[in-house]
């Protein structure tokens, strides 16, 4: 398969994992850029459960849709302005997962509180301003608040990764939302009381993450494991 061909279906599968696992629904979606550019591929303005490896629209930073047919999503910007404001970066993905929401809501930071956690030794910023991000002032904001990082979470709306690849990224989304849930139980299992959590120490999330961060995960059986259940699994998970 030619570079091209891995890179699209990669994004297609990444926007059906991300459904297909409960990250979104009917919203969201993962981009990939087209190395060395300032451009991109993401799905078109459809659920990301039906994104299709031959149909995806390019889309450069500043916002410009250069081929594909097809309406972009009306969240387009987010990608956009974090490729332009991050050259390391070639894999977003940009979910509404249930789990960081209410995290947000709460008004609680993310805390390492398992192995899989560790990629997140940093913390996870959050964006505090409520609504879509549909114009590229509002990219940019997002692109401050996630900063040098690997994630932020948006409050009352998502989060957005930003990777290495769009592999790293759709893995490191799905980490982020499993370490969101556990977090979430293990606040309703301690009465409420966060400080009864045993977070990790910084050295323990960092030993964790470089374990089973999300760069090791998409070089192997994670992104193989989300894949292959996005392939089988029927729409709407
Ligand atoms: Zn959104």
């Amino acid at each position: 398969m030619s570079d091209e061909k891995t890179l699209r279906r990669d994004v297609a599968l990444a926007n059906r994992i991300i459904e297909r696992f409960g990250l979104s629904n009917a919203f969201g979606h993962a981009s990939a850029r087209i190395p060395g550019t300032n451009r991109f591929y993401i799905s078109t303005r459809r659920s990301p459960g039906l994104a299709d490896e031959n149909n995806l629209l390019v889309i450069d930073t500043d916002g410009k849709t250069l081929s594909g047919d097809g309406t972009p999503n009306s969240e387009f910007w987010i990608h956009a302005r974090i490729y332009a404001a991050r050259p390391d970066v070639n894999g977003i993905v940009h979910a509404h997962p249930l789990a960081c929401i209410a995290l947000t809501q709460i008004g609680e930071p993310h805390r390492v509180v398992h192995n899989q956690g560790g990629a997140f030794a940093d913390g996870v910023p959050e964006y505090e301003r409520i609504g879509l991000i549909r114009s590229r002032e509002l990219g940019d904001l997002v692109a401050q608040r996630l900063g040098k990082g690997i994630a932020v979470m948006m409050r009352g709306h998502g989060i957005t990764t930003a990777l290495a690849d769009v592999r790293a990224a759709t893995v490191s989304a799905c980490f982020l939302e499993e370490s969101a849930d556990l977090q979430m139980r293990m606040l309703a299992a301690a009465g409420g009381d966060a400080k009864r959590i045993r977070a990790f120490t910084r050295e323990e999330a960092e030993l964790t993450g470089g374990q089973t961060g999300p760069s090791v995960a998409a070089a192997g059986r994670a992104w193989e494991y989300y894949s292959a259940v996005a392939e089988i699994k029927p729409l709407g998970g």
